[in-house]
């Protein structure tokens, strides 16, 4: 399929994906663990020999990504977390990382307890040291995500990679490649957990990762690694994944106008202290966001209701149709209250995460109204 197109067309045609054996318009679900010979002993389709390495469903959900993503070349993983310890593997021991503090805390403290195992020096810092700490500091790897979970803190991926020589990795789940092209923006390699939006179905587990340079030293050991250690996306997670991004660009669309019209109304009641969403034109982000981020700002938002601890329970306790889970990016709103999960990371106790799907406006403005009331 021709590079050339837009988002929504790629992702509506899976980037051109058929079954050619059957004609049908989707490809087909192949779940072979292993490929034939010919009599000469010849692969029957040279690339396909085992399944750990490589097959077709995984291929095709790959080139979806990769196009979107404007991507020299994509790799899927089991999980987001899977797809970020291949990246930190490569690190040599005793190395130098630096790490954004407050972020997603699954990727905070694998890497933490990674890196003390491997004595890699790990400097983790504040978006908004990002800047100073790479221009002072030597490192093998510089790892940010924006926007943050769920400070929802912007970081500007351009003014970085022209000030570190160290591989810039960003994970940009909560904008997905349809609103921010990481690559774009000088990112060495964009990470994403599949599962949130890219699949948007709360039914994948996946993680991907893209980059810019093919031939990096960086990218290759990657590409070894997830192939020897076997950390491999299944071929049914890959269709299923294939069937969902076809709808990516809308969803995102709805979800970010859907977040965007919620974010300014809670930012106006007066039972709410704050809103951190990187739409909104009070948000410290606002500026970086508006360049780093076409056609909207994402679905994931934070909410500081007035009160404390039991104030912002009973309103999550309140809300309907915003399930109470984990996670997000899902075409269903959840909502969660991240200090019962993470208590010990500063995180405020009226703190509500809240991640918007693409049921109506009105319904989702009209249950805020009555869980805050
Ligand atoms: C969920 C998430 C991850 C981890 O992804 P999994 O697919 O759950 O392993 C990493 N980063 C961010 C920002 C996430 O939201």
């Amino acid at each position: 399929m021709d590079k050339s197109h837009k988002p929504a067309t790629i992702a509506a045609h899976a980037a051109g994906a058929l079954d050619p054996q059957s004609g049908g318009v989707v490809p087909a679900l192949q779940p072979s663990t292993t490929f034939l010979r010919d009599e000469n002993y010849d692969l029957v389709r040279p690339d396909n020999i085992y399944s750990r390495d490589n097959s077709d469903n995984l291929r095709q959900a790959e080139a979806v990504l990769c196009a979107l993503e404007n991507a020299a070349e994509t790799l899927l993983f089991p999980s987001g977390m899977a797809a970020i310890a291949a990246v930190f593997r490569t690190l040599p021991n005793g190395g130098t990382a630096i790490l954004q503090s407050g972020i997603y805390w699954g990727t905070t403290a694998w890497i933490r307890d990674f890196c003390a195992r491997r004595e890699i020096t790990l400097i983790e810092v504040d978006a908004d040291d990002l800047a100073a700490t790479c221009k002072t500091r030597k490192a093998d790897l510089v790892f940010v995500e924006t926007p943050s979970n769920p400070w929802l803190k912007t970081v500007d991926i351009q003014a970085l990679a022209d000030l570190t020589d160290a591989t810039l990795v960003v994970d940009a789940t909560a904008a997905t490649p349809i609103l921010t092209r990481a690559l774009d923006h000088g990112a060495d390699i964009v990470m994403h957990s599949a599962t949130k939006g890219i699949n948007g179905h709360s039914d994948v587990l996946a993680g991907v990762l893209s980059t810019r340079a093919k031939d990096a030293t960086i990218w290759q050991a990657i590409k070894s690694d997830r192939k020897m250690a076997g950390a491999i996306l299944g071929p049914f997670e890959a269709w299923l994944l294939i069937r969902a991004m076809r709808t990516l660009p809308l969803r995102v669309e709805r979800m970010s106008q859907n977040a965007q019209v919620l974010a300014e109304y809670l930012m106006a009641h007066p039972k709410v202290e704050n809103v951190y969403y990187p739409g909104l034109p009070s948000h410290p982000g606002y500026a970086t966001a508006t360049k780093q981020m076409q056609g909207g700002f994402g679905s994931l938002l934070s909410v500081l209701v007035k009160g404390d601890r039991t104030d912002a329970l009973r309103v999550v306790g309140k809300l309907v149709l915003f399930l109470r889970a984990t996670s997000l990016g899902g075409i269903e709103s959840l909502v969660e209250h991240r200090h019962t999960i993470e208590p010990h990371t500063g995180i405020p106790e009226n703190l509500i995460r809240v991640s918007v799907g693409i049921e109506d406006i009105d319904d989702l403005i009209a249950d805020w109204a009555q869980a805050l009331d």
